[in-house]
């Protein structure tokens, strides 16, 4: 587990101004990775690192040969065009560079006038996706989501037997994951109306949206070597928010008895920015298991994991509806709630993912599941808020929704207090749903 240190300083100020501005997601503690361009170039992708609103290019600072030499091997691997090298170099490489750019950052550092050159506005950046993911997998480990879904459609057995055991997960598809600012059409499939004996084809009625976090594998592990639980955070790079796209009607057609299909793989949304485990230190909170629940098997349970296993971070979802952009009104804000409230941590869904021989490899991206909260207006998804479809959710532009319209886009932040220490946060993901491609004339 990663500690608490200098870079976590309260006191610490950048001299990059915007840095320092109370709620900015990106002070000098945070320090988050991404791979960037400037915006309407051809310059080639590479990796920076938000500092207030600007962009620490990584590419410059590697050309200044200004770093000690162990955080310039990290530095080197942490301005390619992809994080996977970076990310595979583990916890000390990742360590030694957050702390030689909290050292080049701060206040009263003498690199000042040399890294001004290096810094590029946020608002004047593209982003890509931060790392090739080569596989993506994604849980369900919020039993607050889990019940409330499983009640809607199991009312007196919403829960199945193997949830309180088992990491609960599928893989999906790494393929059309994209970066925040993702456009996408509504995708069209086969569902079963209400009633119907013989399925229909055409775009999705019921398109929703899944409030997830996404976690960067960092090292890898070998083929048919476990990862034992207290070794787990350190195959972890960092945290983004995540967006699992979801359409309910092809997923209740679909779904059985593999588990979801096409329902899922048209769009995965993520943050351009990977808050490091690094960061995250301060924030840490005990994992618990009720007590008359089951515990989990010994592979699944540790001192360490319960003493400190869960990460406390607090997410909104909101909506930003045509109407909302036309009369600028602020986005609707569908619901909050927090990561801590996960059933499983992030370290077991590690060593649970590889328990088999499974290798995880760096850039894979593992999803936490829809992130609901104990309270039904906690829930991460309009199929738990409208009760799926029955209930329309009021909006405070006017508006009335079950489920997404064209042009609705979906927004998600969170960051990370704790008294004692600096807010930090992850910035947004978005994505905007895109009209159903006119079908294609049959015959
Ligand atoms: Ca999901």
């Amino acid at each position: 587990m990663r500690r608490i240190d200098a870079t976590h300083d309260p006191s610490l100020r950048s001299w990059v101004n915007s840095a320092n501005e109370p709620g900015t997601d990106f002070p000098i503690q945070n320090l988050p990775f991404g791979v960037f361009r400037r915006a309407g170039t051809q310059e080639s992708f590479r990796g920076g690192v938000a500092i207030g609103s600007v962009v620490l290019d990584l590419v410059a600072v590697t050309r200044m040969a200004i770093l000690p030499p162990e955080a310039a091997t990290a530095l080197a691997a942490a301005a390619q065009p992809s994080l996977n090298v970076f990310m595979s170099m583990g916890p000390s490489a990742a360590g030694a560079l957050r702390s030689a750019l909290s050292n080049a950052l701060r206040a009263g550092s003498p690199l000042e006038s040399r890294l001004q050159a290096a810094l590029i506005p946020q608002s004047q950046a593209q982003f890509a996706l931060p790392a090739t993911i080569g596989d993506y997998t994604d849980f369900y480990a919020s039993i607050h989501h889990a019940t409330t879904v499983g009640r809607l459609f199991r009312p007196d057995n919403p829960l199945l037997p193997n949830y309180k055991w088992v990491p609960i997960g599928y893989h999906g598809r790494s393929s059309s994951i994209a970066v925040s600012g993702q456009g996408f059409h509504r995708p069209a499939g086969q569902t079963l109306p209400a009633g119907a004996r013989i399925p229909s084809f055409g775009p999705s009625r019921r398109l929703d949206y899944e409030l997830e976090m996404g976690a960067f594998v960092g090292r890898g592990n070998s083929l048919g070597e476990p990862i034992p639980l207290d070794e787990a955070e350190s195959h972890l790079f960092g945290v983004c928010l995540l967006n699992d796209w979801s359409a309910r009607d092809l997923q209740s057609w679909e779904y059985q008895p593999l588990g979801p299909f096409l329902a899922k793989n048209f769009a995965t949304t993520i943050s351009p920015w990977i808050v490091t485990l690094e960061a995250l230190a301060p924030f840490r909170a005990p994992w618990k298991r009720p007590a008359d629940d089951p515990q989990p098997l010994a592979y699944l349970d540790s001192r360490e994991v319960r003493a400190a296993g869960a990460v406390d971070v607090e997410l909104e979802a909101y909506l930003e509806t045509q109407r909302v952009r036309e009369q600028h009104l602020e986005p609707h804000q569908l619901s909050q709630s927090n990561l801590r409230d996960l059933y499983w941590s992030l370290s077991q869904l590690v060593t649970h993912h590889s328990v088999n021989g499974c290798n995880l490899q760096p850039g894979d991206l593992v999803g936490t599941g829809t992130l609901s909260g104990p309270a039904p207006q906690q829930a991460g998804s309009l199929l738990e808020l409208s009760q799926n479809g029955k209930s329309e959710l009021h909006l405070s532009s006017g508006e009335t929704r079950t489920f997404l319209e064209d042009a609705d886009r979906v927004i998600f932040r969170a960051g990370c207090t704790r008294a004692g220490y600096a807010r930090i946060g992850f910035g947004e993901v978005s994505g905007t749903v895109l009209p159903a491609r006119t079908p294609a004339p049959t015959h």
